[in-house]
């Protein structure tokens, strides 16, 4: 069928004739005269062109997204209740969004980075969000430190330049992202593809069941695709040949019917092992070993449907931690309990107070919350004349669940903190490099990573003050004394 035609209009409705033109005085003649103030057309032209970028998201601002499908593939309903986890078979709409963290909007695919992994369930119980990146471990564990780390790894201050010091400067000085960085620097730091990156929760969550009981659980999204990677000169070859490579990939796969899949898998703890486990669990720049804490498939993520728009569907897209449904839960995770404030807080910034009305973000089941209304554009009909205050007899409203840590109906479990309060920093102790060390012997198995995660350290150090080069040596070294010195060995400097 031949698509309609559509009739071209102002953005009220109104029919227009020319959208090319603007309105003048003419008597004729060649020289045409002024245009007018009432060109309605012309100043809404220029005025929204002027205001068609909104903020730029300060990490994570260059993106690639698309449309799936979850599905529940195996029994997991003795660790939650929640809807979507119960029941195998069950499907969720599903949206992604992979991203680089420093780098702006507009920025090379293929540089190396960490990817950042959100993926929006929208499931019968509200939405699902899992912000996830693309190593399991993160730089930092203490969530003062976030925009601090961020700076040192965008641009210089007085510059602007990208800037291997301030990288430097940081880090050494900041070692609890030992484990982070390693993972950085090594083959995964620069991704062949989106579709090759594995989403890991680094945080760990809570799973619940309505009769309180729950398990500390550790999400990984892994890919079916498996985990190729680049080299870096090929990264940065491709940065400055074909700097959309990667959204190209995704578009394409998706396009052409491949559509990209991840096996969803948990790492399940009771609370018992948490309480006497060796280190903390609400530790962010440690994984659980395999070997105590096996990976339990879940589910599959399905990728099949390109965005139709992507500033409708991507950029509009607002991911947030705090965003789940009964069933899951937070944790004492200090990380995790700053990000659920501040995306949210982002989301308001950037797309205003009535972000979840967009229809990228929007429920797909019924949302009744007359307590949060107006603002700007509120695009639902307000809740009418209902109630805007608690407790009303004259509009009953039926509740469901019990208040969880979340204010959601998350389960009965109750979780009791005490001590006293403090500014509990990250001191390093030698328990923080065993995971890096072990990261290191790991790759000594597989051929040439050891040598790519040295050079690809020493490319990276070697641009920055020679100052700095020895406290970067002295935190490898604590990893593992051959690595520091094979990284000073290939510094541009030693050659
Ligand atoms: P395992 O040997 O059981 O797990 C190692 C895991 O490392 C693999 O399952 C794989 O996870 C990941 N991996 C394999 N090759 C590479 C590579 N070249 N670059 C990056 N990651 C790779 O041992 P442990 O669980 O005891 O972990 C040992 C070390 O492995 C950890 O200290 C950590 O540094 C690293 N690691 C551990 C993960 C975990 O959750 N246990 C996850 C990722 C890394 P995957 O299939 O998820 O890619």
């Amino acid at each position: 069928m031949a698509p309609t035609i559509p009739t071209y209009t102002l953005s009220e409705g109104c029919p227009y004739a020319d959208p090319t033109t603007a309105q003048r005085f003419s008597d004729g003649s060649p020289i045409k005269g002024l245009m007018l103030l009432q060109d309605t057309q012309l100043i809404e032209t220029l005025a929204h062109f002027n205001r068609e970028r909104i903020p730029e998201r300060v990490v994570h601002a260059h993106a690639v997204g698309a449309w799936g499908e979850f599905e529940l593939t195996h029994d997991i309903s003795h660790l939650t209740d929640a809807q979507f986890l119960n029941g195998i078979g069950t499907k969720s709409k599903a949206l992604i969004r992979v991203s680089t963290v420093g780098p702006g909007a507009g920025s090379a695919d293929t540089i190396r980075d960490v990817r950042g992994w959100a993926l929006k369930l929208f499931t019968e119980e509200g939405n699902q969000d899992f912000v996830f990146n693309d190593i399991p471990v993160f730089f930092i564990r203490d969530p003062i430190k976030f925009p601090s780390l961020n700076r040192s790894h965008k641009r210089h201050p007085a510059t602007n330049l990208t800037d291997s010091t301030i990288f430097w400067d940081f880090h050494n000085n900041n070692q609890e992202g030992i484990h982070a960085l390693m993972m950085l620097f090594s083959d995964r730091g620069t991704p062949k593809s989106v579709r090759y990156v594995n989403g890991y929760s680094g945080h760990t969550y809570k799973l619940t069941k309505k009769d309180g009981s729950f398990s500390y659980v550790k999400i990984h999204f892994k890919s079916n695709q498996g985990n190729d990677t680049l080299l870096d000169a090929e990264a940065t070859r491709l940065a400055g040949q074909d700097p959309d490579n990667h959204t190209a990939d995704l578009w394409n796969a998706i396009q052409s019917g491949n559509f990209p899949t991840w096996t969803a898998y948990l790492q399940v703890m009771t609370p018992e092992q948490a309480e006497s486990f060796r280190f903390n669990i609400f530790d962010m720049t440690k994984i659980w070993p395999h070997s105590e804490f096996p990976l339990v498939p879940f589910g599959k993520l399905t990728l099949s449907r390109n965005p139709g728009n992507y500033f409708a569907d991507i950029e509009q897209a607002a991911f947030s931690p705090s965003t789940m449904v009964p069933g899951i839960a937070p944790t004492a995770d200090p990380v995790l309990q700053a990000r659920m404030f501040a995306y949210p807080d982002a989301a308001r910034y950037r797309l205003g107070v009535n972000y979840q009305h967009l229809p990228c973000n929007r429920p797909v089941c019924p949302v009744y919350n007359p307590y949060q209304r107006d603002g700007f554009m509120n695009a639902t009909d307000n809740y009418g004349s209902d109630p805007n205050y608690v407790r009303s007899s004259l509009r009953p409203i039926e509740f469901k669940g019990t208040v969880g840590a979340n204010g959601s109906a998350a389960g009965g479990h109750q979780q009791w903190v005490s001590g006293a309060i403090g500014n509990y920093t990250s001191e390093m102790t030698d328990v923080d490099f065993v995971q890096p060390r072990a990261f290191w012997n790991l790759l000594a198995t597989q051929e040439g990573q050891q040598e790519h995660l040295v050079s690809n350290v020493a490319g990276h150090l070697g641009s920055a003050d020679p100052r700095l080069h020895q406290g970067a040596l002295d935190m490898f070294a604590r990893v593992d004394t051959e690595l520091a010195a094979r990284i000073k060995s290939a510094l541009p400097q030693s050659k």
